[in-house]
Order: C-alpha cells, then sequence, then structure tokens
C-alpha cells in the first residue's frame, strides 16, 4: 500500500520561494572586486536572479547544458547558482587554484556551454579559453568599468547584461532527480573526477545540514560561509542559509586575509562560519597579534583537513565552540560533524579531548562503515582501522561520465579514500587517506595524529607525515615542518620531546626535516605527493 502524500518534487527552487516569502527581507553582504561592503537581501538576490535566468534563456541551450562559474564568494556567484540551476541547467563551479591544463580539461569535460567568470580570473580565461572551443561565451561578472581589456570573442559585462532585464521568470517545473551542480575533486593523481548534484541530493543535504548537531544555523544567525562556492558549494552554506534565513556576510577575494575576516565579523555581527583549517590559523594569528575579540562568533565549523587540537583550544579562550566535520566532494559534501562542544557537560575534560579530535558521528542520512583488505566489516570498537565506505541519499552514486570507478566497487557503497576507526558511541576517527598510511613492522600509524601533536608546539605552522623506507620496520615516520614567525631555532630533538608521551613512543617520526612553504592541493590540503618526491631519496639516520 502506498502513502497518501502529496508528491512535491524536491527541488532548490523551492528554496528561492520559501527564502523569498518568509526571508526577504534578510541581508546579504559581500566584498567583491567593485565594491568593499555591498548588501542587498535574499528578495534582491532572488530578483537579480530571474533577471539573469532571462539572459540564460535567450542563450539557446538545452536543458541539462553546463554553465560553469570561476568566482568566489559573493552575490553574483549566488545569482548565478540559482538562475543556471533552477532554469534547469547545471551550474558547474570550478576551483580556479586548479592547474590551468585542469581547468582546460573540466571545461571541456563538462562542456561547458557559458562561463561566468570574476575579473580576478581574468588572466585564467586569456590562457586557457584558445583552448575550450564549445565555450559560446564568457561573462565577467562585472561592471562595465571594471570590464578586462581582452580580444577575445563573445566576452560579455554581467551587469550590463542584466540591465533592462524583467525580473519575472517562472521557473520551470523540475524532475527532482534533475542535475543541478557539479564540482570536480582535485585528486593529486589522474584527471579530476565530476560530482554531479540533483536538486533532490541537494535539497536532503540542506535539511540535514540544519539539524542542531550538524551545522545547525538558524534564522537569528549571520553566516559568513568562508569555505568557498567553489568547493562543494560553500559545503552546502548558499542553500542552508536562505531556508533558516541567516543574514549572510561573503569575503569575496578576501577569503584567506585574517584582517579582513576579524572586521567583517566584528562590524556584520558573524555569529557563525565555516572553513579549512588554514583559514582559522590565519584569523587566529590576527586576532593574536593585533589583540582582538571576536565576541559576536559563537561556533565554527572546521573541516577539510583535520582540525589540530589548538585551533580548537584557542578558540574556546575567545568563547567560540569548534566544530569538527568530515566529509568530501562526492558526499555534497557533510558526512560526520562533531557537536560535543554543544554537550560539553556530558563529558569529563579528558573525554571532551578524546572525543573533539575525532570528526564526530555521521550525520542523520549518512551510514559509515570500515572493513579490512578482505571487504570484511571491522568493529566499531574505537581500535581497529579500516577503509571508510559510506551510503546516503546525498551521496555520488557514480562520477560524471565515468563509468566502473573503483570506489563504487561495492554496489551500494561508496569508498572514501579515508582510513578510519569507529567508536561504540559511533564518533569516526580518520587516521589517514588510504595513500598516505604508514606501516611500521606491520603495524599502522596515524600520521594525521601525529601531525596534529606536531602543530600543537608553538613554533610550528605546519606539520605533514610521511612514510619513508627503512630497513628494519619497513617504513618510519618522517616529520617534515615549516616553522612559524617564533620558530627560527627549532631543532628536530626539541619536536620530538614534544611529542613524547602525546602519542605511541613508536610513532614518534625517527627524523624532522625543515622547508619553507609547505605544498597544497587546490583545496588547500597538504599535497603528500610532492612530499613523497622531494624527500624520494631521503635516507634515515640510523638506515
Ligand atoms: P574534498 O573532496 O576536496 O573535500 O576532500 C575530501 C577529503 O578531505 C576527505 O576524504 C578527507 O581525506 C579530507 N578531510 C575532509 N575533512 C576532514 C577532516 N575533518 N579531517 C581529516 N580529513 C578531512
Amino acid at each position: 500500500m502506498q502513502g497518501l502524500m502529496m508528491d512535491v518534487p524536491l527541488t532548490i527552487t523551492s528554496i528561492i520561494q520559501h527564502a523569498e516569502s518568509v526571508n526577504g527581507h534578510k541581508e546579504i553582504v559581500s566584498v567583491t572586486r567593485d565594491n568593499p561592503r555591498h548588501r542587498y537581501t535574499y528578495k534582491d538576490a532572488f530578483s537579480r536572479s530571474r533577471q539573469l535566468a532571462n539572459v540564460i534563456a535567450g542563450w539557446g541551450l538545452s536543458q541539462g547544458d553546463r554553465i560553469a562559474t570561476l568566482a568566489w564568494n559573493d552575490y553574483r556567484h549566488l545569482e548565478a547558482y540559482y538562475a543556471a540551476a533552477c532554469s534547469g541547467y547545471v551550474c558547474h563551479t570550478i576551483n580556479p587554484r586548479l592547474f590551468p591544463e585542469q581547468i582546460v580539461y573540466i571545461i571541456n569535460h563538462a562542456d561547458d556551454q557559458f562561463v561566468f567568470v570574476d575579473p580576478d580570473f581574468w588572466p585564467l580565461i586569456e590562457q586557457v579559453a584558445g583552448e575550450c572551443s564549445n565555450v559560446k561565451g564568457w561573462v565577467v561578472m562585472a561592471t562595465p568599468e571594471n570590464m578586462p581589456e581582452t580580444q577575445l570573442a563573445n566576452v560579455y559585462c554581467y551587469e550590463t547584461l542584466l540591465e533592462g532585464q524583467s525580473d519575472q521568470f517562472l521557473w520551470p517545473e523540475l524532475d527532482e532527480n534533475a542535475a543541478c551542480a557539479l564540482c570536480y575533486t582535485s585528486g593529486t593523481t589522474g584527471n579530476p573526477k565530476g560530482v554531479l548534484y540533483s536538486h533532490r541530493s541537494t535539497v536532503l543535504h540542506t535539511y540535514a545540514t540544519l539539524m542542531p548537531d550538524a551545522l545547525g544555523m538558524s534564522g537569528g544567525d549571520v553566516v559568513m560561509p568562508i569555505v568557498p562556492m567553489f568547493h562543494v558549494n560553500a559545503w552546502g552554506n548558499p542553500y542552508a542559509c536562505p531556508v533558516a534565513g541567516c543574514k549572510m556576510v561573503m569575503p569575496g577575494n578576501k577569503m584567506g586575509d585574517g584582517a579582513t575576516l576579524a572586521a567583517l565579523i566584528h562590524e556584520e555581527g558573524v555569529t557563525m562560519s565555516a572553513g579549512v583549517p588554514t583559514v582559522w590559523l590565519n584569523l587566529l594569528n590576527h586576532l593574536r597579534s593585533e589583540g582582538l575579540r571576536v565576541d559576536t562568533l559563537k561556533q565554527i565549523v572546521v573541516g577539510g583537513s583535520a582540525c589540530p587540537l589548538s585551533i580548537m583550544e584557542e578558540f574556546d579562550t575567545y568563547g567560540v565552540d569548534t566544530r569538527h566535520a568530515w566529509g568530501m566532494t562526492e558526499m555534497s559534501p557533510l558526512g560526520t560533524a562533531n557537536a560535543a562542544g554543544a554537550h560539553r557537560d556530558l563529558h569529563t575534560d579528558e573525554e571532551f579531548t578524546r572525543l573533539r579530535m575525532t570528526v564526530g558521528t555521521p550525520i542523520w542520512g549518512v551510514e559509515v562503515k570500515i572493513t579490512d583488505d578482505d571487504n570484511k566489516t571491522l568493529p566499531r570498537d574505537g581500535v581497529a582501522f579500516g577503509a571508510l565506505k559510506v551510503r546516503g541519499p546525498w551521496i555520488c552514486s557514480s562520477y560524471y561520465k565515468l563509468e566502473g570507478s573503483e570506489a563504487h566497487a561495492e554496489p551500494g557503497w561508496f569508498e572514501t579514500g579515508d582510513v578510519a576507526t569507529i567508536s561504540p558511541e559511533g564518533y569516526v576517527a580518520i587516521t589517514d587517506r588510504t595513500k598516505d598510511v604508514i606501516k611500521s613492522g606491520g603495524e599502522w600509524i596515524s600520521s594525521i595524529e601525529v601531525e596534529n601533536c606536531a602543530t600543537g608546539h608553538p613554533q610550528v605552522a605546519e606539520a605533514a607525515v610521511i612514510g619513508r623506507m627503512h630497513p628494519k620496520w619497513g617504513e618510519r615516520p618522517l616529520l617534515i615542518v615549516v616553522r612559524n614567525a617564533e620558530g627560527a631555532d627549532l631543532q628536530p630533538d626539541a619536536l620530538k620531546s614534544f611529542l613524547d608521551g602525546k602519542i605511541a613512543k613508536w610513532w614518534i617520526p625517527d627524523d624532522v626535516q625543515f622547508i619553507e612553504d609547505m605544498p597544497h592541493t587546490a583545496t588547500g590540503k597538504i599535497q603528500k605527493t610532492t612530499l613523497r618526491d622531494i624527500f624520494a631519496d631521503y635516507q634515515f639516520p640510523d638506515a
């Protein structure tokens, strides 16, 4: 027997309709190249999205065609997100930090028809446009006076296109399973792989992220997504904020600038924010050096890479709760969230410290399991390490135009490429990427845990651990460190003594090497393949 409930398609068009009728007066504040503090309301935003939809309707595209963006977090990017997807096209967000040849690859692989570009990325377009022959037009997200000089054909000015367009547009009725957005992963090897989100998966992910122990924003919050809209849809913030009715503060190209972030928090009353550990380090450095506080800020979400305990503890001193979260491009992205801080009184100090080092528990809708090399499910005892697999309605079932990926080998599950433990209470601790695990004398060492501890040293800016060959143990950990401004005299022995007692003795790296700059991927993760290349000929002193 079927239930007797309405079958209303779950589309993100409903977000526009809801936000306009209930939260239309809430503000969106953006930093852009042509305005350091642009402000308007959700009503204005969606009215301009309809103007943009009228522009796009004149381009003669077919439903499902891809329209790309190469842009920062700001109001024009938000307008483009909704105009493209709610008109029945796919908004393909491109990460401008990818190498130009990767950008060419993904524009061609996605068969992007038009590309919206922030003027900051125009030099990149000049470099790649000649190789993207299917693109019919480049729309520069700027006013006429900020348009770049160019010899390229089919270049349009965003504001000129919108001028005089009607703000009435009848959004089409879309199938909830229709694609709405596309984002390529920035793997360290091979070509980037496309993850194609549907309206349905995005709506369900939005509901889930809004749960109190997930991201949990509400109408009273002022949310600053620092995580880029070109990286997994800014962790869903551009959908969740209009639903909840949060004021949004978008830092544009200043997302890595501690001073701008501190000013935005203070002046706009930001209560919640989300970003990768590096942006928090920038903010903390600025607050420390200028003796500033962030009194309105209540909660930050940290993900994308492991969040060192030292960041959480420093934010504690500002009265800010750090919510550690884990996910992936393939997961829309949210998989787990750590709300232990919201239930602090349930835990002893020791328990709390142990719990907050994990990435929390799966949010409702995401199932997780860990398996061994024979694909046998491992116990949830907080000790057994295994390949972390996930399933759920906002997890990709296959990559775009790529059949039979290894990650989808087990039907119904997606293999994340992460190695984890799961505690009896369901807390997931990520110990490594599968490709980065270190096996010493047949036993695994968690490079993430060693890195977290090393980053806690007051003279360390960044730390990475890689495995190197060892004649006796097979592999041993090598710690690679970038010293911070106070770290000029930091020596390997001092670091090793610092780690002593904080991690198992046999996890302590055999050696420490100092470098000037840590190599990073396009999404800000430490690029261990490059480190392994740099230290390819390295030999331990006792080897
Ligand atoms: P991306 O698809 O670029 O967002 O990268 C996803 C990967 O980032 C995951 O598979 C993890 O390896 C890593 N990652 C994300 N969040 C965390 C976290 N909180 N702790 C450790 N690794 C993380």
